[in-house]
């Protein structure tokens, strides 16, 4: 039997596993002997650094200690918890659970051996620590338990209920090494392992479960995070080698004239050299006879806009059709009117298609896209919707691309003869993350700012000075200007949040008596959104309060203060977004964070950053590095594979590495036919057939 046969198979029937444990790790993604393989230790516990209970500081990060269950039990009161004392030679420690109460209370036993890992925090003379980690260790004397540095895996009450244990996993997991270790096919070929330095996958993968030394740890961790870097590139290569080797797309073989008289003549202002070079970087893209895959970068307020309707107008010029996309209704909106505008001297038929809209406008609006008479569609997502049909779209444009993932993105490149795309982005996103999110998509960034904008004065602000912010947005008010004035909307307090607005809206409006104040939220109907969104564009309210609806997208060049109200609750990319809606023209701008002085460590970084930087880039990595690329972009829902070991900021070297060898292997052999990689191809069509498919569509 071949080698790959072994290790696929089904996991339960792995000594030690069986049904019932099978069926748990089936539910974690772990379906075959290989996929063990790959489950990786959550963390390394050193039993050489153990901190013993009478060394604890309550300074300092996290650490371990080892003892004996002394003592636990539920304690009453007005919040009930779970306690358990654990001892050393030395001294005891408390830990303390709040949740899942039920299931901690049946998990340890008087007198086991046990590990903590956690935050000491300090009470009196002793110390606790609250929901820490925890490893049963169980009976010493077995080599597995004992080591140097031993693995722990991951826990919790599902794989708890059948005994599933860290202690179980490694006894599992080493015999299927020693049954099955040499069997462990080599999935990267000799040339890429040699030219990065990487150790052997089947060595790594006993170092990651069973090191030797901090030292052959760390080198399994690089040649594992390789591996993923590896196979995501490659994904991405060869999805765009394919691409690339069809030329599928479409031509836009009429002259440029009408963009041209749209940049040179009808526009207001000169176009940045950012929006020009960005322009001939689309230009270019379609006569190439492929289709375009462009992803469009420009900090808010660079005017992404006009790049696209010059685009757009690049098709309509030679019989194509356009289509706008952006990410809610009060954008699209917003959009439309903007376009509209922009596009008022110009012949061009421009329609909006959200879902909010009645049945017989929607239905018109279908049949001028069947027949052709549209050229500009501009909408949400509702015009990916199964009944929407262009007659011939030439060029999809995706606003703020990064709230759509790479399967919507897929699914629109269906549409029609694969239309050309362009995708629009206003977070910057650091060149790292462009290469795992976007590897397949060219790049054009714009650096520079329309003419004669400043820098956005930015202010931190508490409570006790309110009455001189009001004073100062009283005084921007009387000279002319506009002002908005944000409350955060949390989903989980959906209600109180919209309570705080309203009654925000209420109170300014007293405040400022002689001034018009409207009110937009989310909650409103599409109709009074944008009714509320006009009156503010005209400039007849003067203040708007709102949510976060205006958070991208939204053009009012007249206002110039941004006041955020509890801007510790918002997010660093949100907070540089809300900037974004001011000093969009000459005049100066302000934006004035109201926060709480009680703040966590984490909202005063974010704040910090905010006053001390109005470059996207820095805070976009700043965002990178307090939240992590998972929630910064979307990567887990993106569609790419997961990656568990390795860190898009962290491990930017080794990702540049991976994605020149994988870049090149494409270019090589796009087909991965060389009999040599026969393990590297298993690998990968076994990891990635869901990615694949979507390969086959982009
Ligand atoms: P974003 O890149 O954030 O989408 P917009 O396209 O909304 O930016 O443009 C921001 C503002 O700048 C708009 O009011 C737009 O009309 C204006 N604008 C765009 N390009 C220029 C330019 N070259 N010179 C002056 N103003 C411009
Ligand atoms: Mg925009």
């Amino acid at each position: 039997m071949m080698a790959e046969n072994i290790l696929s198979t089904d996991i339960q029937f792995l000594p030690g596993v069986g049904p019932r444990r099978g069926e748990v790790l089936r539910g974690s993604g772990v379906k075959t002997f290989a996929d063990l393989l790959r489950f990786y230790p959550r963390r390394h516990l050193d039993r050489s650094i153990v901190v013993p209970i009478r060394k604890l500081s309550d300074k300092g990060a996290a650490v371990t200690v080892v003892g004996t269950v002394v003592a636990f039990g539920m304690v009453p009161g007005r919040r009930k918890r779970f306690e358990l004392v654990v001892g050393d030679d030395g001294g005891q420690m408390k830990c303390v659970w709040f949740n899942s109460l039920r299931w901690i209370s049946t998990v340890f036993e008087m007198g086991e051996k046990v590990a903590f890992h956690g935050q000491p925090q300090r009470y009196g003379r002793s110390f606790s620590m609250v929901h820490p980690d925890f490893d049963k260790l169980g009976e010493e004397g077995t080599a597995l338990d004992t080591g140097r540095i031993i693995s722990l895996y991951p826990g919790g009450a599902k794989f708890d209920r059948v005994g599933l244990t860290s202690r179980q996993f490694r006894r599992i997991i080493h015999g299927l090494f020693k049954e099955h270790g040499r069997e462990i096919p080599e999935i990267l070929p000799k040339d890429i392992r040699a030219a990065n330095r990487l150790i052997d996958g089947n060595v790594a993968l006993r170092a990651i479960h069973f090191p030797k030394s901090h030292a052959e740890l760390e080198e399994a961790r690089r040649r594992l995070k390789f591996e993923e870097f590896f196979f995501m590139q490659l994904l991405l290569a060869l999805n765009r080698k394919q691409k690339m080797a069809k030329p599928t797309g479409i031509v836009f073989e009429k002259s440029d004239a009408l963009s041209r008289v749209f940049l040179e003549e009808v526009l207001p202002f000169e176009p940045t050299k950012g929006q020009l070079d960005a322009l001939s970087d689309i230009r270019r893209d379609t006569q190439t006879g492929h289709q375009m895959n462009r992803l469009l970068q420009g900090d808010v307020g660079s005017g992404k806009t006009v790049v696209a309707v010059a685009a757009m107008l690049l098709a309509i010029d030679s019989g194509y059709q356009a289509a706008f996309m952006a990410p809610t209704e009060i954008l699209a909106e917003q959009h439309y009117r903007s376009i509209r505008s922009y596009l008022s001297a110009l012949d061009v038929d421009i329609r909006l298609l959200v879902g909010a809209q009645k049945k017989s406008v929607r239905e018109e609006i279908l049949t001028g896209l069947a027949s052709g008479v549209t050229d500009i569609t501009v909408g949400t997502h509702a015009l990916i919707e199964e009944n929407v049909r262009f007659q011939k779209l030439g060029v999809v444009v995706i606003d703020e691309q990064h709230r759509f993932g790479v399967m919507q993105r897929a699914k629109m490149f269906t549409k029609g003869v694969a239309p050309h795309v362009l995708l629009m982005t206003a977070t910057p996103i650091p060149r790292s993350l462009a290469m795992t999110l976007y590897g397949d998509l060219d790049v054009s960034i714009m650096r520079d700012m329309p003419a004669g904008r400043r820098r956005i004065e930015t202010w931190l602000r508490f409570e006790n000075r309110r009455d001189e912010v009001l004073a100062f947005i009283r005084k921007e008010l009387q000279e002319g200007r506009q002002a908005y004035v944000v409350y955060p909307l949390v989903e989980e307090s959906e209600k109180v949040d919209l309570k705080d607005a309203v009654s925000g809206f209420e109170t300014l409006q007293q405040e400022l008596k002689e001034f018009s104040v409207g009110l937009v939220h989310g909650r409103m109907s599409g109709d009074e959104k944008e009714a509320a969104m006009r009156s503010f564009k005209s400039g007849e309210t003067h203040v708007l309060v709102a949510t976060t609806v205006v958070e991208v997208g939204v053009d009012v060049a007249n206002a110039t203060v941004m006041m955020i109200e509890h801007a510790e609750r918002f997010g660093l990319s949100q907070l540089h977004q809300l900037r974004g809606r001011v000093g969009r023209s000459h005049q100066q701008s302000y934006c004035v964070l109201m926060a709480d002085f009680k703040r966590s460590a984490e909202a005063k970084e974010r704040l910090e950053a905010m006053v001390r930087t109005t470059d996207g880039f820095e805070i976009s990595e700043a965002d990178l590095r307090l939240r992590g690329a998972g929630d910064v972009f979307g990567t887990r829902q993106s569609g790419l594979p997961e990656l568990k070991l390795a860190d898009v900021v962290e491990d930017q070297e080794l990702l540049r590495k991976a994605r020149d060898a994988a870049f090149q292997l494409a270019e090589t052999d796009p087909h991965i036919r060389d009999e040599r990689l026969s393990a590297m191809r298993e690998h990968f069509l076994q990891t990635a057939p869901k990615q694949l498919r979507l390969a086959r569509v982009g």
